[in-house]
């Protein structure tokens, strides 16, 4: 029997106001991994009011020191990568090996950031009058309270806290209910690098309620949301009532656009690293494949022959490249846009079901699979899929697929494959995305800016860019 995990509040170890309980399982096997105490609003009030009386003094405490309490935490986290990964792979089917990146990518977005804690620089600026001086001061925004998903249990949590604490802000952060034993962990290592109590506080429970309290809690000056544009929009629209700073990484669409002079070879594995991994489950997949049409047959042949090679299974056995779905509704919504996609006319070159037999009959699986003749009626052309699924059309002329390609509601990620070097300056300049890969399925890089335009987002996280997202800017005046 697993013991039951809880919340971590002003420095303990705490239960839900309301002793209710949640069940965390292995979307893989079915089987419980872990028990966790389940709060509500009453617990986020608690987390929030910690929170507030730790903010005075570790904002002023010296960026020196906060540097400190990070860069342990970023050696804590590296020394702690297999357990960590290995809570990732159970709780939500994520194959080890890439758990184990993205719990690396955490360490280092720790780092990072104990590193940029020092680097809060204000400004002088030469006044209009001799007889005064304007002096910029960078402060932090206060108690700040972040939401994240399931896909990356351990990254989000760190892209959020970390540039917060670094600023000086204290944080509450609410987890994903699917996998709350990753956020756990990390916050055991938060408490062995000896943060002052209140200064991380973790919260676990109902997302509306706690959602509700974060937003109507003065005390919360800053919002910081990653997940569904849907939810998305309810945040922006509630903090509007306080007139809190909000930012928001939210769903994506990306086109992934194969020019004729593309190397094929590369394009396959690019697309292979932006659709697949994590089964399909990131903001910045591949949802919309366009491919020139006069290579359009070699590159289908060998994207199936890739995919064709496979392994399908459980995230922590050897040799696993795509692991299940997240819960039984994911995968009903992915089989639900390959039917549609399906009864419309589009053809399946591989895959294009639920796998059910011996070791997949308890978990979440769908075969990864490759469509063609796909148009833009399909669902699959509209929606984000969050599944390894990639539909395939044809383009002819780089105007047309710009245009094809901008014709979105969201503007998270986009991919080009060309060794044409001016084609690669101008689609870099006309796609309508906060993030473009050219000849690079993989971006994402912790120095690098991450964020969505449109209704993919607003702000950035990642690099020095995350930190103005936790100051405010503070102008002084000084008559002498
Ligand atoms: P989601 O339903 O929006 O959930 C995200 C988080 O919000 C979870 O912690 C969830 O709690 C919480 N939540 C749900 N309803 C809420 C409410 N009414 N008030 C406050 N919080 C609420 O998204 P998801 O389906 O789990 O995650 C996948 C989505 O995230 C996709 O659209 C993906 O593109 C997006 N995403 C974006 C980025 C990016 O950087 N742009 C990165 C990763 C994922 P519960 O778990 O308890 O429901």
């Amino acid at each position: 029997m697993n013991e039951l995990k809880k919340m971590y509040i002003h420095g303990e170890w705490t239960e839900a106001t309301k002793s209710r309980t949640l069940e965390v399982t292995n979307p893989a096997t079915g089987e419980q991994v872990g028990i966790v105490s389940f709060g509500d609003g009453a617990d986020a009030a608690r987390a929030i009011q910690a929170a507030d009386m730790a903010f005075s003094s570790w904002s002023k405490m010296t960026a020196a020191k906060r540097s400190k309490f990070l860069y342990t935490l970023s050696e804590l986290v590296r020394n702690n990568k297999k357990e960590l990964a290995g809570i990732v792979s159970a709780e939500m089917g994520k194959p080890f090996g890439e758990a184990l990146g993205e719990v690396m990518g955490a360490a280092d977005n720790f780092l990072w950031y104990a590193e940029e804690a020092k680097r809060v620089y204000g400004e002088t600026i030469p006044s209009t009058f001799p007889n005064k001086r304007i002096m910029v001061l960078k402060q932090p925004v206060g108690v700040v309270a972040a939401i994240t998903p399931w896909n990356f249990p351990v990254n989000m949590v760190a892209r959020k806290i970390a540039p917060a604490l670094a600023a000086g802000c204290t944080v509450v952060l609410k987890p994903a209910e699917s996998t709350p034993l990753s956020a756990i962990h990390l916050f055991e290592l938060i408490e062995e690098a000896g943060f002052p109590a209140g200064v991380a506080n973790l919260v676990i429970g109902d997302p509306e309620s706690i959602g509700q309290e974060f937003l109507q809690n003065r005390r919360v000056r800053k919002i910081g949301f990653t997940g569904s544009t849907r939810v998305g929009k309810l945040l922006m629209e509630g903090a509007a009532q306080s007139v809190k700073r909000i930012s928001l990484e939210l769903g994506g669409h990306a086109p992934f656009i194969i020019f004729e002079d593309a190397d094929l070879d590369e394009a396959v594995q690019g697309l292979f690293d932006s659709k697949f991994r994590n089964s399909g489950q990131m903001c910045i997949c591949t949802n919309r494949l366009y491919i020139h049409e006069q290579v359009a047959e070699a590159f289908t042949a060998k994207l199936v022959e890739r995919v064709h090679q496979v392994k399908v299974g459980d995230g922590r056995e050897r040799g696993v490249e795509v692991g299940p779905l997240v819960n039984e509704a994911a995968l009903t919504k992915v089989l639900g846009h390959i039917e549609d996609a399906k009864a419309k006319g589009a053809k399946v070159a591989v895959g294009g079901n639920r796998l059910t037999e011996s070791e997949y009959a308890k978990g979440f699986f769908c075969a990864p699979t490759v469509l063609t003749n796909v148009t833009t009626e399909m669902k699959i052309w509209q929606e984000e899929t969050f599944g390894p699924v990639v539909p395939i059309t044809t383009f002819t002329s780089e105007d047309e697929v710009i245009s094809l390609a901008n014709n979105s509601q969201y503007g998270l990620a986009a991919y080009v494959y060309t060794q044409n070097n001016g084609r690669c300056f101008r689609m870099a300049e006309s796609l309508e995305y906060g993030i473009v890969g050219i000849n690079d399925g993989s971006p994402t890089q912790t120095q690098a800016p991450f964020g969505g335009v449109k209704e993919s987002g607003i702000g950035r996280e990642g690099g020095h860019y995350a930190m103005e997202e936790f100051l405010e800017t503070k102008f002084v005046s000084f008559g002498i």
